[in-house]
């Protein structure tokens, strides 16, 4: 028997979540076991386990969206015993059984080898939310901003998405300006790579149609009223890259950034990017993200703390990249 996080529920009523013990009829179909040994906690990771927003489709569910781990069985010809492999998404954690668990059994089409430049903890320190950021400064690219084009805004900036944006655009020689609600953390984003840090309210406030163009790109994790307020102030012919909703699923904005300045708004999803993406996304990661930087935004927690630092991490409590040890 193995021991998971197992979120359950009754009925209509409401879902509860506590350690458990599974074994291995438990698990859902796939074609390759593997013993976790690293997660983290994602801000979906918390939605899931409060349940303040719909993100667990069955139950009982095993939540946790990224694993790295070692694979003990396999009858898929893509692994083998003893290879190390690295999940990120596809519904783990949310339709099918997820990381918070010492064992698990999933799809092989869903697995990476672990990148040859990555342990197990940094693979997790960067996570869904370092790979989502690389995603976007990767949108950013394509629609060729550079470094030098001009001052590039990180909303959600300690958060985690927000921490290895910072991290990915200060080692590519961006001029970084990271909003946070938190000042205490000016000092971690400097470090991190931020040139400037502004107030995360300067981009609450009812926003105008356009306001003084201040940004040529944006990473944004925050979404509703900030995302409105970022586009309001994108230069003319620059671009945000739209990642999260940690401040609303809504947009209160208007159409003027688009048919005025030729902004340009680049949905992000890293849950069902296809693996040519996620590999290419990987690579960069390997490449460009300086790991002294990733150090100082990972913090690592026992598994026993996962569902804490869950709550936490909805809360706004969370500082940069958790990793959770499981096995
Ligand atoms: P996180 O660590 O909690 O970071 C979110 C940050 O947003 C917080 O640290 C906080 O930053 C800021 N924030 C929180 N509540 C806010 C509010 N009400 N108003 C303004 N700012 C607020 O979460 P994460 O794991 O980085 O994820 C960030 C977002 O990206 C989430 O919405 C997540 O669902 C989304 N995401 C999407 C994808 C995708 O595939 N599209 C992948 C990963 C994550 P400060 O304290 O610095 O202000």
């Amino acid at each position: 028997r193995f021991r998971a996080v197992v979120i359950s529920k009754a009925g209509d009523g409401p879902q509860e979540v506590a350690f458990s013990s599974l074994d291995d009829a438990d698990l859902m179909e796939g074609d390759v076991t593997v013993q976790v040994e690293r997660s983290t906690v994602n801000y979906k990771d918390g939605l899931a386990i409060t349940g303040r927003a719909p993100v667990v489709r069955r139950f009982p569910m095993v939540p946790g969206v990224d694993a790295a781990g070692i694979v003990e069985r396999s009858a898929s010809s893509l692994f083998k015993a003893g290879d190390r492999v690295l999940l990120n998404g596809w519904g783990v954690g949310e339709t099918h059984l997820g990381a918070y668990a010492e064992r698990a059994r999933w799809k092989s089409d869903w697995l990476l080898p672990l990148p040859a430049g990555f342990s197990a903890d940094e693979a997790m320190a960067i996570g869904t939310a370092g790979y989502t950021a690389m995603l976007a400064v990767m949108a950013l690219e394509r629609h060729d901003i550079h470094a030098g084009s001009g001052p590039v805004l990180v909303t959600g900036a300690a958060g985690g998405v927000g921490s290895i944006a910072v991290a990915l655009l200060g080692v590519l020689g961006y001029h970084v300006v990271a909003s946070t609600g938190r000042a205490e953390e000016a000092g971690y984003l400097k470090e991190l790579g931020a040139a400037e840090v502004i107030d995360r309210g300067s981009l609450s406030g009812p926003p105008k149609p356009l306001a003084k163009e201040r940004f040529i790109g944006a990473i944004d994790a925050v979404g509703g009223t900030t995302l409105a307020n970022v586009l309001s102030m994108i230069r003319y012919g620059g671009a945000v890259a739209a990642c999260g909703m940690a401040g609303g699923l809504d947009l209160p904005g208007s159409v003027a950034p688009f048919i005025l300045r030729g902004v340009a708004l680049y949905g992000i999803d890293s849950v069902y990017a296809p693996k040519s993406v996620r590999l290419a996304a990987w690579e960069r990661l390997d490449r460009d993200l300086d790991r002294a930087r990733l150090a100082s935004a990972m913090r690592r927690i026992p598994f026993e703390g996962v569902i804490d630092a869950a709550r936490d991490i909805v809360d706004g409590k969370v500082r940069g990249r958790l990793v959770v040890e499981i096995g």
